[in-house]
């Protein structure tokens, strides 16, 4: 394997500082079978750390291809049983996961998108009652990316297959704070004292709402619920586990009204949904709700997201993304949320954090509703961040506060 250092580095990285794994804590790996190297990186780490067991989830583009040409509708949306109840079971033994992804975004495009989407939503309905674990970090997640071919060659398509795929390798690394010179762990102690700085001055700040222009045509109100928290950097799972759920991770992110917000908002990167790039969109929102909306290409996936459900047209996320960050200034477009998102500001369609709001991993969710907690069974991010966006928080007395110009903080500066 090439570059191997660099692979245990970030499998290290992954282990101790991303899901942080705890003695006697098992884990679950959820990987490609195309990374087989790296999980097992990833598996020994964990057994050094003290991990009680090693569980590996494999997938294969191959066979999920399969599953979605030959399956018939009825048999996808029967959801098993056994698959529940064995997330289930791993929940009850306290399971921290991993995510490791690699696959090409928009792999599944040319499938029948109808049967794609009825499967998650049954698969989300399946898993409703597990979806807390996550959602409210009882147990502690991460998510790491690794290069693929496919991948590379759809992000650099202007170079050889070699060529793209060290590019997309050195830029997944060098976006991870992994390199041959330094201890990938002191960079991550670092950068996550900086987010924290940024995310506790946002949060002392309690801004009513926040109001974003940009040179795309952006005006953009976003009403923020009272006792909104921003997180950035790491979190401490319910349990008081500190942990990096993104590797990478450049954002400061809080939680939208999901009834206050309004105006128009431009999309700056395209967003791979459901197997499609959807290109230059655009929303615009009337109290909290999208009630208009365009796209130059594949509106009908955007369709499908908006009216997925209630929550679907509301915003469940709102982010801050400096322009200045090594993502954004890299210039790549990944086709892919968890390098795109952390190049831009971003908002999510559908459910909303419960750690962005005070007691929102204690009060009744019936309660945390109506201070303006958006649900839904999706959360899909889009960026509409730029060079030229300005950013000003208004508090409850009306004052405004400069919080970005021209695409960076300027808030504490
Ligand atoms: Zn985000
Ligand atoms: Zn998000």
């Amino acid at each position: 394997m090439k570059n191997q250092n660099l692979y245990e580095k970030l499998a290290k990285l992954a282990v101790r500082m991303g899901v942080h794994v705890q003695k006697d804590q098992p884990l679950l790996v959820r990987a490609n079978v195309r990374d087989v190297e790296f999980v097992r990186m990833v598996s020994k780490e964990a057994y050094e750390v003290g991990a009680s067991d090693v569980i590996v989830d494999w997938s294969d583009e191959e066979l999920s291809r399969h599953k979605f040409q030959y399956q018939s509708l009825e048999r996808l949306k029967d959801i098993p049983d056994w698959l529940h109840d064995k997330h289930k079971y791993l929940q009850d033994k306290g399971i921290c996961s991993l995510a490791v992804v690699s696959d090409c975004p928009g792999g599944l495009k040319d499938l029948d998108q109808e049967k794609i989407s009825a499967y998650s939503r049954a698969f989300s309905e399946k898993m409703d009652d597990l979806m807390d674990y996550q959602m409210k970090n009882i147990g502690q997640w991460s998510i790491v990316a690794l290069p693929s071919q496919d991948w590379a060659e759809l992000v650099f398509p202007n170079l050889s297959p070699e060529e793209a795929y060290s590019a997309l390798e050195k830029a997944i690394f060098s976006a991870s704070r992994v390199d041959e010179q330094s201890n990938p762990e002191q960079n991550w102690l670092e950068h996550d004292a900086r987010l924290t700085a940024y995310a506790k001055k946002m949060t002392d700040y309690q801004f009513t709402k926040l109001h974003f222009t940009s040179e795309l045509g952006t005006d953009l109100e976003v009403g923020l619920v009272d006792g909104n928290i921003w997180e950035g950097g790491g979190t401490d799972s319910f349990f008081g586990i500190h942990f990096e759920p993104n590797i990478p991770t450049e954002e400061v992110f809080s939680m939208p009204h999901k009834d206050r917000v309004n105006g128009i908002v431009y999309a700056s990167k395209p967003l791979s949904y459901s197997g499609k790039v959807i290109e230059n969109f655009w929303f615009r929102f009337e109290n909290g709700k999208v009630v208009e909306y365009g796209a130059e290409k594949e509106k009908e996936a955007l369709d499908k997201l908006v009216n997925f459900d209630e929550g679907s047209s509301h915003l469940g996320e709102v982010a801050l993304v400096p322009y200045n960050s090594p993502i954004s200034q890299s210039g790549i477009l990944y086709f892919n949320t968890l390098f795109d998102e952390n190049a831009a500001c971003h908002l999510a369609l559908g459910r909303a954090y419960p750690e962005n709001i005070q007691g929102g991993l204690t009060d009744e969710e019936e309660s945390l509703k109506k201070r303006g907690m958006n649900t839904s069974l999706v959360h899909v991010d889009f960026m509409f961040g730029t060079k030229g966006m300005d950013v000003d928080g208004i508090q409850r007395d009306g004052t405004v506060v400069p919080v970005f110009r021209k695409g960076s903080f300027v808030i504490g500066e």
